[in-house]
């Protein structure tokens, strides 16, 4: 795949991340409706309504986070991309990219 390819793919993934973790945010929130909507009509005790609540929203916004850090992943990945350096995933030292399948360094395979 050509770098150009890579970084269009990257811009994608992190586009996706950034549109999914708002959902999760979103529906994480709006679980909350249907539980206060469930609290008013019928005389649910209010520890029963949190135990069922809290699962859905911890659930939403714990998977909003996990799309939060995924796309700081990949913003990061591209940040390296475009300056032509690749990160070495076992010592951490900066490699031309394109150039070595191997770290030249730890001898650790680059390709991902
Ligand atoms: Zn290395």
């Amino acid at each position: 795949m050509s770098n150009e390819a890579k970084i269009a793919l990257l811009q994608l993934r992190i586009r996706e991340a950034n549109r999914d973790k708002w959902i999760a945010y979103v529906l994480g929130c709006a679980s909350l409706l249907p539980i206060a909507l469930l609290y008013q009509s019928y005389d649910v005790p209010y520890e029963m309504v949190f135990l069922i609540g809290l699962p859905f929203f911890i659930g939403g916004i714990g998977t909003g986070q996990y799309y939060r850090y995924q796309k700081h992943r990949l913003m990061k990945k591209l940040e390296r991309m475009t300056k032509g350096y690749t990160e070495c995933p076992k010592c951490r030292k900066e490699i031309p990219s394109g150039d070595y399948k191997y770290c030249p360094l730890c001898s650790a395979s680059l390709e991902s």
